[in-house]
This record gives C-alpha cells, sequence and structure tokens, in this order.
C-alpha cells in the first residue's frame, strides 16, 4: 500500500477529451518523488526536442509529491512544468496554495496534459470523476471572473482553480497560471502554453483522505514545526511583515535592483517599506494550506486612481520591487495596483516589471521614441505609464504588441542597439535581488535551468555567522562572504542548490523548509519516513535532487542550450556604481572559470554535459547519447 500518495497519474487528452490513469510503481515515486524530479522525467520521456513549445506536441505537467498534502506547515507546493516558450527550453514553476494538497485528495498526484482542444475548455476533477466542460462564455474573461464563473458553474464555493487570464490566451510568452487568485506559477510562461491548448483552467475538488505511514509520528513533527515557527526569526519576521518585508533591507545592502540594474539602491526605498505598507494599503494576512506562517498579503484601498480590492492577491517583495524600484516608482498604491493588473490579467509580474523597465531604458536612451509608443512619454517614475504599459501588454497592442515578446525578443525586434538593455538570462527576464551583492545567488541565476531564477538557490547573506549551521549536515561549515566569488563560494552554490532543491523536489514551501526556516534536515528526513513508510534518508533525498537537476541539464542541451548561455548579465559585469557595494562586479574571465569548476564538481564534461559516468549513478542511463538534438 502506498501511504502519502496515491501512485496515480492523470493523463489528459484535450484533442480527443479523453483522460486515462496510470499507475507507476513505489519505485518510480522513490526515484522522482515529485514536483522537479516528476516533471524532468516527463518532459525528457514526452517531448521531442524541436517540439514547438506552443504547439500540440508540448504537454504541461502539474506535479505534487510524495508528502505533498501532509498536515506540515509548507508542505503544500506543486510545480508544473512543460517547454518553455519563453527561454525554448526546460520550465518548471512551483506555487503553493491549496491546489496542490487538493489534487490529491482528489486521488491524483500529478497531471499530465496533452493535445489542443479544438475549442476553449476547462477540466473538472471532481474526485474520480474528470469533466472536459466548455469553457466559451468565460474564455476572455480575468482571472477574477473565471473563478467566480467556475464556482457558480460547478456550484462549489470551495473548488480549487487553477486558470488563465487574458494574457495567457493570446499566448504572452510570460503568461502565468494562478490558483484562486492570490498563489501563482509565474515564471516561464506556462500561461501561453495553458493558452494554447485552449485550456482555460483545471478546477479541482478533493474529498478523498492521504493515509500516512505513522500519522501519530506526522502529528508530532508537525506540532514540533509550527512551534518552532513561533519563534524562528526569519518566520517571525515573515509573519509580521510577509516578503515586503524584505524590501529595506535589501536596499540598505545595495542590491535592491533600480532603473533596470543601473543601481542598486533606490532613493524612494522609505516610500515602499513594510511599515508603510501596513500603513496605508494593508488588509489582511493570508495564508496557504495548513501553513502556520501566513506569510501572504491582501491588500485594499478606496482610491479613485488607484482601487485595491483584497480578493485579488497582495503585493510581495518581487512585485514591489518590479513595479518599484525598477521604474523608480514610489508611489506604493499604483505598484499595487499594476500588481493588481498583472494578476487578473495573467501576467508574470516579474518579467512584466523587468519588460516595461527594458522600455523605459530605451526610451531614456532614444532608442524608442513616443512614434514608438502611440505618442505617449514612457520615462521612469511614471506610475500611469506603468498601468498603461501592462494593459498594453495583456491586449498585445501597440508597443505592447513587441514588448509582450519579453526583454529578450523585443530587443531583437527593436534594433537599434537595444539589446544593451535587455536583462535576461536563457532569455527569462530577471528577479530581483543584484547578484553583485550575493555571488551564490549569481551562480544560481546563470546556472538555473530555467533562466533567471531567484529560487533556485539559497540567498548568501542567510549564511554569514551562525546561519551556515543549517548547512552542517550537507557537510558545509564555513560562514560565507556574500559578495566573494572564489572555489569555496562555487562549492557552497553546489552544495546549497542541492538543499533548496529538496523543496522544489518535495513540493516544500521555502518559507517553512531547510535551510533558511524553521525546519531541520534531520525532522524533514523523519518526516518523509513517517508520510511514506520508507527507510530514507538525506542521501536519497538528494540524490533526487541532483537527478532532477540532471534531467533538466539534458533536456537544455537537447534543446541546444550551450556553455555561453550559463552566463550574467552586462550590468553585473560592470562595476556597481554607487552604494554599499560600489565597484563590485564579476570578472568575466573569472566567472567563466567558476562556471568551469561546477561543471567538474557536477560530473559535467567542459561543454556542460553530464557524462555517462554521472548519469548511469544516478539511474538516468536512459538519457546517455541522446543530449544534443
Ligand atoms: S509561508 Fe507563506 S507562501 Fe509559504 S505556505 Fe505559508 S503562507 Fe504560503
Amino acid at each position: 500500500m502506498a501511504y502519502g500518495y496515491n501512485g496515480k497519474i492523470l493523463y489528459l487528452d484535450l484533442t480527443t477529451r479523453t483522460h486515462e490513469i496510470k499507475t507507476p510503481d513505489e519505485r518510480w515515486y522513490r526515484t522522482y518523488f515529485g514536483g522537479s524530479g516528476i516533471i524532468g522525467q516527463k518532459l525528457l520521456s514526452e517531448i521531442r526536442p524541436e517540439a514547438d513549445p506552443l504547439g500540440p506536441e508540448n504537454i504541461l505537467v502539474f506535479a505534487c509529491s510524495v508528502v505533498t498534502g501532509a498536515p506540515i506547515s509548507g508542505f503544500n507546493r506543486y510545480a508544473v512544468g512543460a517547454k518553455s516558450p519563453l527561454t525554448g527550453g526546460f520550465a518548471r514553476t512551483e506555487a503553493a496554495g491549496y491546489f496542490g494538497p487538493e489534487l490529491k485528495f482528489a486521488g491524483f498526484d500529478a497531471v499530465v496534459i496533452t493535445g489542443v482542444a479544438t475549442e476553449p475548455v476547462y477540466v473538472l476533477i471532481n474526485d474520480d470523476t474528470i469533466e472536459f466542460r466548455d469553457a466559451a462564455q468565460i474564455w476572455g474573461l480575468d482571472n477574477w471572473e473565471t473563478l467566480e464563473r467556475i464556482r457558480e458553474d460547478t456550484g462549489e464555493s470551495k473548488i480549487r482553480v487553477v486558470s488563465i487570464g487574458p494574457a495567457g490566451e493570446r499566448l504572452v510568452p510570460f503568461a502565468c497560471l494562478q490558483n484562486d487568485l492570490e498563489h501563482f506559477n509565474g515564471r516561464t510562461g506556462m500561461g501561453a502554453v495553458m493558452g494554447s491548448k485552449n485550456l482555460k483552467a483545471i478546477a479541482v475538488r478533493g474529498t478523498g483522505k492521504l493515509e500516512m505511514a505513522d500519522m501519530d509520528k506526522v502529528k508530532e513533527i508537525a506540532r514540533w514545526h509550527r512551534e518552532r515557527i513561533k519563534s524562528h526569526p526569519p518566520n517571525v519576521g515573515l509573519k509580521k511583515f510577509g516578503t515586503p518585508g524584505l524590501v529595506q533591507g535589501v536596499n540598505a545592502a545595495g542590491f535592491l535592483p533600480t532603473r533596470n540594474f543601473k543601481e542598486g539602491q533606490f532613493e524612494g526605498a522609505e516610500k515602499l517599506s513594510a511599515e508603510n505598507y501596513h500603513k496605508t494599503i494593508f488588509s489582511s494576512p493570508g495564508t496557504c494550506w495548513n501553513c502556520a506562517v501566513a506569510c501572504k498579503r491582501r491588500v485594499e484601498l478606496d482610491d479613485a486612481d488607484y482601487p485595491l480590492d483584497k480578493r485579488f492577491g497582495g503585493t510581495e517583495y518581487e512585485a514591489i520591487a518590479a513595479l518599484g524600484p525598477m521604474l523608480a516608482i514610489d508611489h506604493l498604491p499604483a505598484i499595487a495596483y499594476g500588481n493588481q493588473l498583472c494578476n487578473l490579467q495573467g501576467l508574470d509580474v516579474i518579467s512584466t516589471g523587468s519588460v516595461i523597465a527594458f522600455a523605459m531604458e530605451c526610451f531614456e536612451n532614444g532608442i524608442l521614441t513616443t512614434s514608438d509608443t502611440e505618442g505617449r512619454s514612457i520615462k521612469f517614475g511614471d506610475a500611469d505609464a506603468m498601468v498603461w504599459l501592462i494593459g498594453r501588454i495583456a491586449a498585445r497592442e501597440g508597443i505592447g504588441e513587441v514588448l509582450s515578446l519579453g526583454v529578450k525578443k523585443a530587443s531583437e525586434r527593436i534594433g537599434r542597439g537595444a539589446e544593451k538593455y535587455a536583462f535576461h538570462i536563457k532569455g527569462q527576464e530577471m528577479a530581483f535581488h543584484d547578484g553583485r551583492g550575493k555571488t551564490g545567488m549569481g551562480l544560481g541565476f546563470a546556472l538555473s535551468p530555467t533562466g533567471a531564477d531567484h529560487i533556485e538557490t539559497p540567498h548568501d547573506v542567510a549564511f554569514q555567522g551562525e546561519g551556515i549551521s543549517k548547512l552542517y549536515p550537507l557537510g558545509l561549515f564555513d560562514p560565507v562572504d556574500p559578495v566573494k566569488t572564489d572555489a569555496a563560494k562555487v562549492r557552497f552554490f553546489y552544495i546549497g542548490q542541492k538543499a533548496w532543491g529538496i523543496n522544489n523536489l518535495l513540493g516544500l514551501c521555502n518559507f517553512c523548509s531547510v535551510p533558511i526556516h524553521a525546519m531541520t534536515f534531520g525532522k524533514l528526513v523523519e518526516a518523509v519516513q513517517a508520510i511514506t513508510g520508507w527507510d530514507t534518508s538525506l542521501y536519497e533525498i538528494v540524490l533526487g535532487v541532483e537527478r532532477a537537476n540532471v534531467m533538466a541539464r539534458v533536456f537544455n542541451n537537447r534543446c541546444g542550450f550551450t556553455p555561453d548561455d550559463d552566463t550574467l548579465i552586462r550590468r553585473w559585469f560592470e562595476k556597481m556604481p554607487s552604494g554599499p557595494l560600489k565597484g563590485m562586479r564579476f570578472d568575466p574571465a573569472a566567472f567563466k572559470g567558476w562556471i568551469e569548476l561546477y561543471y567538474q564538481m557536477s560530473g559535467w564534461d567542459s561543454e556542460g554535459r553530464p557524462t555517462d559516468g554521472k548519469l548511469i549513478e544516478l539511474g538516468l542511463d536512459w538519457l546517455m547519447n541522446e543530449q544534443v538534438s
């Protein structure tokens, strides 16, 4: 008997509107575990490298893990993966909320979507009843209207819904998925893949119960974890202020990306502080399934220009950075309103802020003029221009049609030197942490299989002083200097990436888990044992993380990525012009050397291809000789 998971993968064929249930054995689950592992296995075995990301041959995978839905804080995330329309390579993006546990309670561990529906549909998973329902009436609606209409249509007020907004329908390559309006699979354009399949939403109702191998032990760990969350400083901070609490610290340290990564400090940061947020726009805290941290924020404001509705999801750190400092805007209601628009339209706010920053810098330098922007000025600091541009991008009209391609393709289309201001890695826009202030994170951005990604590795700043003790079980004993890059930092990143990767493999929220937050590796392993009944170990779980990372790498190699794609943005090779990090930069030649050292540590050859020995070690010999298309 399976504990913690269902042993069932649901396949939905949109072309034929049929479904099939596959039942992998325990060995398969123990090899791939969940999230990043299941997605890697499915993408490599079911997508040809030359597949069009927006064509019928792409697949879309929703994957929980063997522990998703266990009653421990943060055991609630699921991942979504496909071939990315933004990067042309491996895509994976995680979200918390309630959708993942609900899918498990409905009896499924993952959903694999194939084909294309001839007309818009949404899929209803009601325990073991699967329906393909007509979505013609909701096609074109924003995410809030979609959620309401599906609740009405199903008569279920508590149904959990993942949907796309109009941006996904229009195939904006950085369109996101949203669940229950407050939680996001934001990165890598999964909204466009879903839109290309004419799939508006997946609605799930699950009334089943997950069996745990040792429920008493699971409850004991859950109690211990809840108690620890109450006093563990990073969790105490998150509970009080949510991620907006990061703004002031990041700005003070000098790595708050400002004006399209030109600077690392924003003169208006005080106005964006958590204190000001809570005084002006905060409505109430929110949470995810069974989480004691409750870091989510909801915002509300009765304002003629920037009305905020608490139902539409609050403004997190990344959204503040995207629509605030990146655009030199210090008006919180406008920023929160821009975020609300992105949420309703289904745009990833990180990529949206980046592409607007790119356009504003092009405008500042005369590369874009009012003749390109329908006569409108789009200068840094102009909040109304930001709001207008979000609407144009979601509609794919006027200048928005070009910007909706993402910074890489938009700069190629514009020409005239626009590439100089287009900041992305592997085609994905940057999240808002300047790597010159945390160099391990810089390595993470360069080496992430999904392109620039801030959740590929734990942030260096957490491992100064005693913070490093959380990583002792992985053999890391020395605190790291956030701004130094040397062999020790590469080792820190190589091992830290595995620590962080556990969260993506097992579907754990980073804000509840190891290494920064309240969980410990010891208790985590005990939890996996108690949930699954497996005599597992940290070694076996970390092996799963490495297997997932290698599968993503092989997928990208097959899609034509090379070591030249494992790099940083131009600005990070240049000296930081001001602030506490003034003069800091990555040396390009040295950085190349650090990447090569990472390849060596990983058992990859000089072209960044996992060696046959590494593939055999990980049980991935089925991928040998298939790495390059
Ligand atoms: S810490 Fe925040 S994001 Fe994570 S599960 Fe809890 S409420 Fe959700």
